[in-house]
């Protein structure tokens, strides 16, 4: 029987887009799944969303929709994205799920039949404009108003109760946080004593209620936790409960240890459940040297990203740079700096060298091993002694140390190549034999590499496997395929191509600069306006000539559907009088598709065309924000569709 595997990342929470830090801890989770399924094991990658709390209730309540509306939204959108970036989860919970509720409410009753839930009372500095309590001080840290202290009913967790039994776990399991230095941050906040948890609230609606008490709804942690369990069967399905629990691994951001750490195993030992094997927390970056805010403008989206490069490149940046649990800078330049001299230059021209000259010199037959002299026999040791290292670094989750483990080998392969000179051998042919044999060492080789690169860089390792004229999807490669001699002498090479484009500087640079063009809709739904140490509006004029370069025109809406699994978009086909164009539009919470054909609109049709929701959308429709609220721009009186707004 194959062995499981359970990961998860955190639940998002849906206040916001996907961003580069949400798209480094999925793309560490999707590498090392990828990994373990290599191994052959039984694997389950679940991630999702969390989407209770006073946040989104007075998020929607500002916008005008129902909190449902707008975390349905939010959830498609990093649904999608991990879809669109070919993440490979398996399980998407979100806590507003009905197997969600049943699963929070079953852990609520076993921890409460313990004896280890009370009602008691919460204190704390409280801000009536932000309806929220304020960690410390007189003053509100968000608005600065005065704060009111302020009492109401709670359930209180007896996590006091526990820190003997935490002390007791952590001492067994001195591996239960990694790395080491984080679990020893752990250990002294337990050592320094443990005070109850308040786990409800009454003051907000917009959550899950209290068994047998609804005027309370759960808080914060003790929902968003359990979908590490409603999603793998808890209260639903005990099998798959019992197939899978408890987790291999917790992949976190280091800012939410102490709640995945300590209060985490605390319920689940009360409730009678194992605690997690492992968490794994890791580090923060920082973007072009800076804490990312949206305020300083290098906030930068999963969507972005993916505008600017593709896949492996910032999954090979993001899983090369930094060991795990570190803090690392992301930078544009240096992306394209590391992608340029490692994927291009290094990875990319071994596999051309090595592929082109099996094809000139063997018309694309790889050529027999034969017996290997001194250099190919240390070429052979290198590479088991590589497949060695990567197993075990993957196998203790430091990526970028196997990572770099197998790029010690391509230099190898590359130097092999150089020493060997076989452009030199291809000239005589009586060194035919010896000609095959350093192609082959340096083809098996290369088919090495590419099978220990598919967790790390699936599209690249894909695109060599197929050149190697190895045609099974890479799914079908195992661990076991790390051994020598796996590529068969006297078959054929596929087609060659380039793995990877170089990154221009110049050009790179426009497209990072413009990243937030295609699909800016999404982004700048999220942007706050840019304050000045004043308080006020930064100077946004604009001359005539920036007004003239957006050309809006005339158009008439000729029809209008939904968007599958879109609360918010519409797909519009609009007349312009000389074409018919698509075009997507957030309007569906304010205009139901039947009420807009034959209205006049105004669409501007010089922005570059965007892919919303996996529908193309060429040009975007003027609409005022009212409050957040879509309303149409129109015409009241007759005009020529086409004409310009100048
Ligand atoms: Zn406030």
């Amino acid at each position: 029987m194959s062995k499981t595997f359970y990961l998860t990342t955190p639940l998002y929470y849906v206040n916001d887009v996907p961003h580069v830090g949400h798209t480094y801890t999925t793309v560490i989770a999707d590498a090392v799944v990828r990994y373990r399924r290599m191994c052959g094991d039984d694997v389950s990658f679940l991630t999702g969303t969390d989407e209770h709390g006073l946040k989104i209730e007075r998020s929607a309540r500002q916008q005008g929709i129902e909190p449902q509306e707008l975390v349905d939204t939010y959830a498609a959108e990093f649904r999608e994205t991990w879809e669109r970036l070919g993440l490979s989860f398996d399980e998407f919970i979100r806590t507003t799920q009905e197997r969600h509720y049943r699963a929070v409410a079953k852990l609520f009753r076993a921890v409460k039949r313990s004896g280890n839930v009370y009602l008691g009372q919460y204190q704390g500095n409280y801000c009536v404009g932000c309806e929220a309590y304020v960690a410390e001080g007189r003053n509100c840290p968000d608005c600065g108003r005065p704060t009111e202290f302020m009492t109401e009913d709670s359930y209180f967790f007896k996590l006091s109760a526990f820190q003997e039994k935490l002390l007791r776990f952590y001492r067994e399991n001195p591996d239960f946080v990694v790395p080491r230095s984080r679990m020893n941050e752990v250990v002294r906040f337990v050592e320094g004593g443990l005070q109850d948890l308040s786990i409800s609230r009454t003051s907000f609606r917009w959550g899950i209620p209290v068994p047998d008490d609804e005027k309370h709804i759960f808080y914060v942690w003790f929902d968003a936790l359990t979908g590490y369990i409603s999603g793998m069967g808890y209260g639903t399905d005990d099998e798959k409960f019992e197939t899978w629990w408890p987790v291999d691994v917790h992949l976190i951001g280091k800012d939410i240890l102490r709640f995945h750490a300590v209060y985490w195993p605390a319920f689940l030992m009360a409730a009678g459940l194992a605690p997690p094997k492992r968490i794994l927390s890791h580090g923060w970056w920082t973007i072009e040297g800076e804490k990312m805010s949206k305020s300083k403008g290098n906030f930068v989206t999963a969507a972005e990203l993916s505008n600017v490069v593709q896949t492996d490149y910032f999954r090979y940046f993001l899983l090369r740079e930094i060991p795990l649990g570190s803090d690392g800078n992301f930078s544009f330049d240096g992306l394209r700096t590391r992608v340029n001299s490692d994927l291009v230059n290094d990875l990319g021209n071994l596999s051309q060298r090595t592929l082109k000259m099996i094809r000139s010199y063997f018309g694309g037959v790889i050529p027999k091993g034969g017996s290997a002299d001194e250099r190919g026999r240390e070429l052979r040791d290198f590479c088991s002694e590589t497949a060695r290292l990567y197993r075990e670094r993957f196998g203790d989750l430091q990526i970028n140390k196997a990572v770099e483990a197998v790029w010690e080998l391509i230099s190898r392969v590359n130097k092999y190549l150089v020493v060997n000179e076989p452009w030199i051998l291809a000239k005589d042919p009586n060194r035919r034999a010896q000609l095959g044999s350093v192609l082959y060492h340096a083809a098996e080789a290369l088919r090495l590499i590419a099978v220990m690169l598919g967790p790390i860089v699936p599209e690249g390792a894909a695109s060599i496997m197929n050149q190697l004229g190895i045609h099974r999807p890479l799914e079908g490669n195992r661990i076991s395929s790390l051994e020598w001699a796996g590529l068969e002498s006297g078959s054929t090479i596929g087609k060659l191509s380039h793995i990877y484009p170089r990154l221009d500087k110049k050009e790179f640079r426009v497209k990072v600069k413009n990243r937030r063009a295609p699909g800016a809709a999404a982004a700048a739904a999220g942007a706050e306006p840019k304050k000045t140490a004043a308080g006020g509006q930064e100077d946004a004029r604009i001359d005539i000539k920036e007004f003239a370069k957006v050309r809006m025109q005339v158009a008439r809406i000729v029809s209008a559907e939904s968007i599958p699994k879109s609360t918010r978009l519409l797909k519009l086909k609009v007349d312009l009088g000389s074409e018919v164009r698509q075009v997507v539009a957030g309007i569906a919470g304010q205009y139901s598709p039947e009420s807009l054909p034959g209205r006049l609109v105004v669409i501007v049709t010089n922005l570059k065309p965007a892919k919303l929701m996996g529908v193309e959308s060429n040009g975007m429709i003027v609409a005022a924000s009212d409050g957040g609220k879509p309303v149409l721009a129109t015409f009241t009186e007759e005009v020529r569709l086409g004409s310009v707004l100048t």
